[in-house]
Formats: C-alpha cells, structure tokens, sequence
C-alpha cells in the first residue's frame, strides 16, 4: 500500500488552515492539523477533522445531470456544456446578456479560483450582474469603515488589551479566533467585554451585558456620551486625525446611559463601566459579529458607531486596535463591464463609493428582476458555490424566483437545495482535488498569509476544478479568447505574479506576502475627502443620510411596531453558528450530522413555561412572513423573551420566518436579524 503525507490546506471556511492529509493508495484516510502552519498551529476544528467523510460523502455530485421531464439523468460533460450553451445563448438573443445573473456565494467570494473565473465568464458573456452575498453579509461594515478610515481596518487582538465580542461568538462561527481569545485571556493582561442577548462560552471570562436583540446602537451613542463627558478620549488623536469631534460632542448629549438602560434592557451602571473599561485599556479592539449589528434598517450606522469609538479612544492602527491588512497582489483576470448591476443606482454608496465601482449588484432584488422584470428582467442564472434557496431572507421568494428562471444552472460539489431547482447541475471538485492558492480571508481576519495549496486527491467521479468549468462553456459560447488556459498550472500562472510567485513556489508551507499597516495615519492622508478619519461624513450627508449616527429602532419591535408585538411578542433571533457547518454546507457529512443533529430553538425557562413548552419538545416558531417548526433548548444562558435559531438548515429554515420588507437604505440590507415571533408547542 502507497501511503503519502501531504501538507495542504484546509478551505471550508474563511481561516484557510494547515493540514497534514494521509493520502492511502491515492485514497484520503486521515486529516490533521499543521503544526508548522504559522497561522493556524495546528488548530483544526471538526470540519477539518471530517474532510475525509466530506470528499467521500455518499451525497457527492459525481456526473454532470441534466433534468427531463421533471427526473435527473446523468449525461455526459460535452451534453451538460452544449445544453447550458444553447439555453444561455437563447436567453441572450430574447432579453440581452444582462439577463444572466451568475450568482457566487461567500464560499465562492472567499476562494480566488472560484470568485475570478465567475466574474470573468460573466464579463465575457457582457452581464453585469455578478450577484453575491455582499448585501446581506460583511459590505455594510466594510463601507461603514470606509466611510470612516479611506480603508476598511480589521480587527488585530493578539495585542489588545480591551477586546469587546459585540455580537459575536467565534467559538461557534471563528474557532481558532476563539482558542486566541481563550489563551489571551489566561495569560495576558486582557479584559473582555461580551454585548449579546446570549451568553457565550467566553461569556464566564468576562463582562457580559446581555443587550435587548437590534439595540446596539444605543448601546454605543451611551459609550461614547460617557468617554467623551468623562475625558476618555484620545485628544491628541482625535485633535490631529480626525474631523467632526466637535459635532460628535454635541450630538450625544441626548444619548445618556440613562436613556439607553431604557432601550437596551442594560443597566446604566453597566453602560458606564465598560465605556471606561474600553476606553482606558487601550489597546483595545471591537470585534463585530457576523451580521448582528448589519442586518438592520440602520445597519450601515450601527456598524459606523463601532468605528467612531474605535477612533476617539485612538483605536486605529495601533497594534492590538484596528488595522489595516494589505490585499493579496493578484494580476485581476476581470473584464470590464459595460453597464452597472441591478441595484447600482439605488444605491450609489452601496455600489460606487468615492469612485470604487463593487463588482457585485444587489442580490436581493434577484426575486423582484425574476419575478416582476424590474428593474428589467433576470432570466437566467448560474449559480456557484451558493445556495440562495436556503441562505437569503425571504427564502419562499428566492425560491419561487429560482424556479421560474428559463434556464438555471448549478456549479457545486454536492446537490443542494437550489441545485434540486436547476437545470443543468455540474459536478465541481472541492479544494482538496486541485491545486491553487490559498489565503487567509482579510476580510474577515488580519493575517497577510498565502499558500499555494497542494493536491491531495484526484477528483472523485467526473467532477471539474471550477476553472474548467468556466473555461468550457467559455469555448461553447464563442468566448474562447477570454479562456486561453489549459491546465491548473496555467491558470495559477495568470493569476500569480512576480515575486509573490517565486516566494509561494518555493515556500510549500506559505508564506507572508506583506505586512500589517500599523500608524498609517501618521505618515499619509487617509484615503477619505478629508483625508483624515471622518468622525461626520460628509459624504453620508451629501448623499441624505445622518452624518452622525443617530439611534434607530430595529424594523420590527414593540415600539416600532406595537399591534404586531401584541401578536408576536417574542424577539427572534436567527443566525447561530455551530463549528460543524459552514452556512448550508455539511450535512451531508455523515461524522458532523451525528455530532450535531438537528437545529435547535434556544428559549430561557421563563419563556418556557410562560408558552406551555418543555426542552426537547417540538414547537412553531412562527413570525408574519412562515412558520418553521424546531425542537426546543431550554437555556438560561438566553434572555426572556428572546428565541435564538441557528441558519443554515433546509429543514427547519430560518429565512423562511424572515423578510425583506424594511431595509437599510445605504446599503439594502434587509432588516432581518430580529424579528418578533411566536412560540407553541406543535
Ligand atoms: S476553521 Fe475553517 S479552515 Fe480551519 S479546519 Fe475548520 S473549516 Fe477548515
């Protein structure tokens, strides 16, 4: 028996660890951690651990599989291609190219094969409508810190002396996050500060102020009246870097803790003490959660009031605040577009900040161009690494936009819920079936790290690397000038340049590629109008909005809206993440299934018995847009009168109970991460 150790990495989620994989006559047995990765140490969650049951789940897409007459028949790759080419090329001549919607999830986003071969195949086909998770996901943060810095820092712990988790649990979502917080903690001079309606299980480490869901806003204005009228701020940076510091004073006179203890069910004393606990621990550092504070009617706001603590307590650029994290230098492989996305006009912020066009439309008008023809009719779709019939609010729209395509078509290793919609599915490898490159997603995390990932395995059945995929129908289409490529090496070639190249080829293991940007602002202008941090935008101003964020009652709640709290009087909160699932991927996976069974409605005992229902039952959960029915956690670590659920699951969704009919107007985030409910017994 031929056994081989192969040193790889693993791309189930944004942290792109270091594995060590036994490969057993060309057949993947075991996967480890990487000690000798610089990043990861070994770490490795149970994702990783199951890589073997993934690549070999029995639920693995092995042939390209067309649909006849209602029934999937397996056909062969040159079938599949000249059908999809036929049908696009038909959609094209009735509608235009801007009736094609290729649609890349943040799987897809956060791998650079993926993401670069679908916007360059929807360049060459002439849409502009490159669709993603970008506005339900991390674009509101990252314009939010933009409008604020010129540049989108993110957080660097290791050094923090203050870290608050405001919305966040990485033990569940970010586990090497979580295991770097736990040691900081225990061995360092670090306070930790946890804002959720939930304990978490870092939550015994530190100060947990367990906030009212939708409310973090007044939470933060209430921060920043006690570090500005207690002269906790940074003067010296905020005198010589920021601009509207004056108005920022003014401003949050109204917002006393006082005030906010009646909004955020927090007591003012609490409000008081972590403002000065963050404001004078320095270094200190906000770390956002997934989405708590975004997905909101005043989303782009909430986010924007993190940042403007993070700078008058001179948290920007300092070892252990907020830093900035060079981008990867790739040779871009897109094509210019001829015409902007759906959404780009309603949303010019969104879309085209101070002149940076996003490569994205808005993806939550995907249902109304489908379904309506508006703002002009969407009648094709590729989707890529994605599952918009599961992950997007609304998901009964979504789906009903999906199905009523002329032509859809799914690119994906397993057969998901909106590949069962398709036409066409088309059999993808995973990761660990081709080479490529690898980085730490910065994003979402600070380290400027690459790898040129190996093979591990051959791919399993007559499964494709995306960028074949692509390549082919490109050739099928007449587009075979844009897809010059012919094998892996080729393609890695295209993308990777220069000294990078040469450092990733003879570094295996990866390598830096720069570093972190530490006290920018010192030597240059920021990369805002006034080239300073923009404490009141102007920008924001120009364009109607508050230049300063103001506090703004979550879409739906018993203030905002009081007939709907009397039928509904429960907060839902939606979006819990478990170690073994990434989104709505994994479970098909066997070893992660029997680890974490089914989704659960987390409730306290006193929600409980107040609507007759006891741990382990099955309960409705309903809201105003569906019903899901979930088995029952009874918990104390959750608030009264609060219900969390986890996302992700097909079988009992989360979209399904949540809407897209308030929405943050700078950035059209639905505002969807809290919503008021009803709980009985099923
Ligand atoms: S944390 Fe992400 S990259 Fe690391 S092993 Fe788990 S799934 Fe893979």
């Amino acid at each position: 028996m031929a056994i081989e150790t192969i040193n790889s990495d693993c791309m189930l989620c944004v942290w792109d660890c270091g594995i060590k994989a036994t490969v057993e006559d060309g057949r993947l047995t075991e996967v480890k951690g990487l000690p000798e990765h610089p990043i990861s140490k070994g770490y490795l969650c149970p994702r990783g651990e199951a890589l073997p049951s993934y690549v070999y789940s029995a639920s693995r897409l092995t042939t390209p599989m067309r649909r006849e007459k209602g029934r999937w028949q397996k056909v062969s790759w040159d079938d599949a291609l000249d059908y999809c080419a036929e049908k696009l090329n038909a959609v094209k001549a009735k509608y235009g190219a801007r009736a094609l919607a290729v649609f890349c999830g943040s799987v897809g986003v956060e791998s650079y094969e993926v993401a670069t071969f679908a916007r360059r195949f929807k360049g060459a086909f002439g849409t502009p409508n490159l669709l993603s998770v970008e506005n339900i996901c991390f674009r509101a943060r990252i314009l939010a810190r933009q409008l604020t810095y010129g540049r989108y820092p993110i957080e660097d712990p290791n050094s923090a002396r203050c870290i608050i988790l405001w919305g966040h649990n990485p033990v569940g979502s970010k586990g090497m996050l979580g295991e770097l917080i736990k040691k900081k903690l225990d061995n360092d001079n670090c306070e930790l500060i946890v804002v959720n309606p939930k304990q978490i299980p870092l939550s015994e480490k530190g100060y947990q102020l367990l906030i009212r869901p939708g409310t973090d806003a007044a939470l933060a204005l209430a921060m920043l009246n006690v570090i500005i009228n207690e002269d906790l701020y940074d003067k010296e940076f905020v005198n010589n870097y920021t601009v509207g510091f004056p108005e920022l004073v003014e401003h949050v006179q109204q917002y006393t803790p006082e005030w906010a203890q009646e909004i955020t069910w927090l007591s003012a004393f609490d409000i008081k003490n972590v403002a000065r606990i963050f404001a004078r621990a320095k270094p200190s550092c906000i770390i956002q959660g997934i989405n708590s504070l975004d997905q909101h009617k005043n989303g782009l706001q909430n986010s924007r009031l993190l940042s403007i603590l993070q700078a008058v307590t001179g948290n920007f650029a300092a070892p252990g605040s907020w830093v900035t994290v060079p981008r990867i230098p790739l040779a871009n492989l897109s094509l210019k577009d001829q015409e902007t996305p759906i959404g780009s006009e309603d949303y010019p912020i969104f879309s085209n900040l101070w002149g940076r066009q996003a490569p994205f439309g808005i993806a939550t008008l995907f249902p109304q161009a489908v379904l309506e023809g508006k703002p002009y009719p969407i009648r094709a779709s590729i989707v890529t690494a994605a599952n918009p019939a599961v992950s997007f609010p609304a998901a009964q729209q979504f789906k009903e936009a999906l199905s009523s395509l002329d032509f859809l078509a799914v690119i994906d290793p397993f057969l998901t819920e909106t590949a069962e919609l398709a036409d066409v599915v088309l059999p993808a490898c995973t990761f660990l079936e081709k080479g490529g490159l690898s980085h730490v997603y910065g994003v979402v995390f600070g380290e400027p790290y690459a790898m040129l990932r190996r093979k591990v395995i051959e791919p399993v059945g007559e499964s494709w690397p995306d960028w074949k995929i692509w390549s082919e129908l490109g050739l099928r289409l007449g587009m075979e000038e844009y897809f010059p490529w012919h094998n892996e090496e080729e393609v890695i070639d295209a993308y990777l340049k220069g000294e990078l190249k040469d450092k990733l080829k003879s570094n295996p293991l990866g390598t830096y590629y720069g570093e972190k940007e530490y006290w920018v602002y010192k030597n240059k202008k920021l990369n805002t109008p006034s080239g300073k941090v923009e404490i009141y935008s102007q920008t924001l101003k120009d364009a109607g909005f508050d230049p300063i964020p103001i506090y703004m009652e979550p879409g739906q709640s018993q203030y905002s809206t009081p007939e709907l709290y009397q039928e509904y009087p429960l907060i839902l909160i939606s979006g819990e993440r478990a170690q073994e699932y990434t989104h709505t991927q994994l479970r098909q996976v066997p070893v992660l299934r029997n680890s974490n069974p089914m989704p659960l409605a987390e409730i306290n005992p006193a929600t409980a018995a107040k609507y007759g229902l006891t741990d382990g039952c099955l309960a409705l959960i309903e809201t105003k847009r569906g019903t899901i029915q979930m088995v029952v956690r009874i918990t104390e670590k959750i608030t009264p009168g609060v219900v969390s659920v986890p996302h992700g699951w097909a079988s009992a969704n989360a979209n399904l109970l949540v809407d897209m009919d308030v929405i943050d107007p700078i950035t059209a985030y639905p505002d969807f991460k809290t919503v008021l409910c009803r709980m009985k017994p099923a």
